[in-house]
C-alpha cells in the first residue's frame, strides 16, 4: 500500500540509475542480477539484487520486477575486502593490497600519460623506541605516524604498511620533486609532535623518494625508492632523499636541505 500512486522513480535511491535500467530494458528487454540501490519505505537507503522484465500487454507496456534486499550481504562483503586488504592495527593498506593497487594505478597512469611517485618511509630507531617505552607505545607511534600521512595525503593517494614500521606511499599525478615534498611535510609533522600516551616521546622517520615511470615495473622503483632510504638513514634520518629511476642517482631535495635543521643538510 505504500507504493500505490508513487512513482518507480522515487524508490531509487539515483534517478539516473533509474533512468540507466529503464534505457537498458527499452533496448534489451530484460535484465538479470542487477545490483542497486533503492530507498527502503522508512526512508532509508538499501542494497538490491534485482531483475526486470518488459510485458507487453495489448497495448500496455509493462514492468516486472524481483527485488531482493542484500544489504546486509554486502555489508559482509565490504567487511570481508577491509579486513583482506588493510593492516589491523593502522587502517594501511596490508602489502599486497598495495601492489595490487600500485599496478592499477601505474596501468592508469601508463594510459593517462601522467606521472606516479613512490615514497618508502621507515620509522627511525623504533627497535630502541620499542625497548624504552613498551611494544605498546610503539603501536600509538606506528598509528600516529599514520593518521598524519593519512591527513596530508590526497584521496587519490595510497598508504600501505609493508613491513613491521616501513611504508610506502603511492602519489599517482605526482613528479619525484612534488612527491618529495609531501614526504618533506610529513617528516616535519611526525618530528615535531609528541607522541601521546605517557612520558614525552619524539620519534621521527626517514623517506626514500622515487619517480616511476609505469613502463618501468614495479620492483626496479620500489628498489630506487628504498635505496634512496637507506641513503637517508645513513645520512643521520630524520630526512628526505630522492632518487632517479633511471640513474638511480641520489640527490639530496632542496626543501629537506633549507628547512634550517642542520643534520638534514647532504
Ligand atoms: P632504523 O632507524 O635503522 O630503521 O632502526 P630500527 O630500530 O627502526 O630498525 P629495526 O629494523 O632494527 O627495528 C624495527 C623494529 O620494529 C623491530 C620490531 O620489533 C619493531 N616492530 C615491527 N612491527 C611492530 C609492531 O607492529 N609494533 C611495534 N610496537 N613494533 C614493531
Ligand atoms: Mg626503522
Ligand atoms: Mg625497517
Amino acid at each position: 500500500p505504500e507504493l500505490i500512486g508513487r512513482p518507480a522513480s522515487a524508490l531509487w535511491e539515483s534517478a539516473e540509475q533509474y533512468a540507466g535500467l529503464l534505457a537498458e530494458l527499452g533496448i534489451r528487454g530484460h535484465i538479470e542480477d542487477r545490483e542497486a540501490r533503492m530507498i527502503r519505505a522508512d526512508g532509508r537507503p538499501c542494497w538490491v539484487q534485482t531483475s526486470m522484465t518488459v510485458l507487453r500487454l495489448q497495448n500496455d507496456t509493462l514492468i516486472y520486477a524481483a527485488f531482493t534486499d542484500i544489504t546486509e550481504r554486502k555489508r559482509k562483503e565490504s567487511e570481508l575486502h577491509r579486513l583482506a586488504t588493510t593492516d589491523p592495527l593502522t587502517g594501511a593498506l596490508n602489502r599486497r593490497a598495495f601492489n595490487e593497487r600500485a599496478l592499477a594505478e601505474a596501468e592508469r597512469a601508463r594510459r593517462g600519460g601522467y606521472a606516479v611517485s613512490l615514497v618508502i618511509c621507515d620509522l627511525d630507531h623504533f627497535k630502541a623506541i620499542n625497548d624504552t617505552y613498551g611494544h605498546a607505545r610503539g603501536d600509538v607511534v606506528l598509528k600516529r605516524f599514520t593518521a598524519i600521512v593519512q591527513e596530508l595525503i590526497r584521496p587519490s593517494d595510497s598508504l600501505g604498511r609493508i613491513g613491521g614500521e616501513e611504508f610506502a606511499l603511492l602519489l599517482p599525478g605526482s613528479d619525484a620533486d612534488a612527491a618529495a615534498r609531501v614526504a618533506e611535510r610529513v617528516r616535519a609533522r611526525f618530528a615535531a609532535e609528541p607522541i601521546e600516551g605517557g612520558e614525552p616521546l619524539v620519534a621521527t622517520a626517514s623517506f626514500g623518494v622515487a619517480g616511476w615511470h609505469p613502463s618501468l615495473n614495479l620492483d626496479a622503483a620500489l628498489q630506487a625508492a628504498d635505496a634512496a632510504l637507506y641513503a637517508a638513514k645513513a645520512a643521520g634520518r630524520d630526512c628526505v632523499r630522492v632518487a632517479g629511476v633511471e640513474t638511480a642517482k641520489i640527490v639530496p631535495i632542496a626543501s629537506a636541505s633549507r628547512n634550517g635543521r642542520g643534520r638534514l643538510a647532504p
